[in-house]
């Protein structure tokens, strides 16, 4: 916790973004800037998902134990369900590169209101504004429950 404050560095080993003085939304600075990021993680879960694979296939049919291979089996399945979310997740940064190239980038998809400099820092695949986010996790609520 000490030395968050002086490392200027975000979790993808990017210094967050530093607006210049009347600098415009979505500049051609932050979008390279926001697509460093995104390409940054995309690679980092890259790394994740292949070494997912080669640790199955490392552990794959060696337990002839019943048991063993229940255990085994649950962990592939804890695996392939990561890898899923993994692979789902790169296909959400992929959509958000499509959107930097298309200049599109950083704009809510429902509204079309600014997503905002400190809120893509967070989340750099967000493509909804804070409000109309927040509507559909009260609509998906009411909907489901
Ligand atoms: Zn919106």
């Amino acid at each position: 916790m000490a030395d968050q404050a002086s490392t200027a560095v975000g979790p993808y080993g990017i210094a967050p973004y530093k607006m210049k003085r009347g600098e415009e939304y979505m500049s051609e600075r932050q979008l390279e800037h926001f697509a460093s990021i995104l390409n940054a993680w995309k690679k980092q879960l890259m790394q994740e998902v292949d070494k997912t694979v080669g640790h199955m296939k490392d552990d794959a049919a060696i337990f002839p134990d019943p048991l063993d291979r229940a255990v085994q089996e649950e962990e592939f399945s804890y695996e392939l369900r990561t890898r899923d979310r993994e692979r789902k997740l790169i296909h959400k940064i992929e959509t958000a590169l499509g959107s930097i190239e298309s200049k599109e980038y950083g704009y809510c998809e429902e509204c079309g209101a600014e997503i905002g400099i400190k809120r893509l820092e967070a989340r750099p695949t967000a493509n909804q504004c804070i409000d109309c986010k927040t509507f559909d996790e009260i609509r998906e609520k009411q909907t489901t429950g």
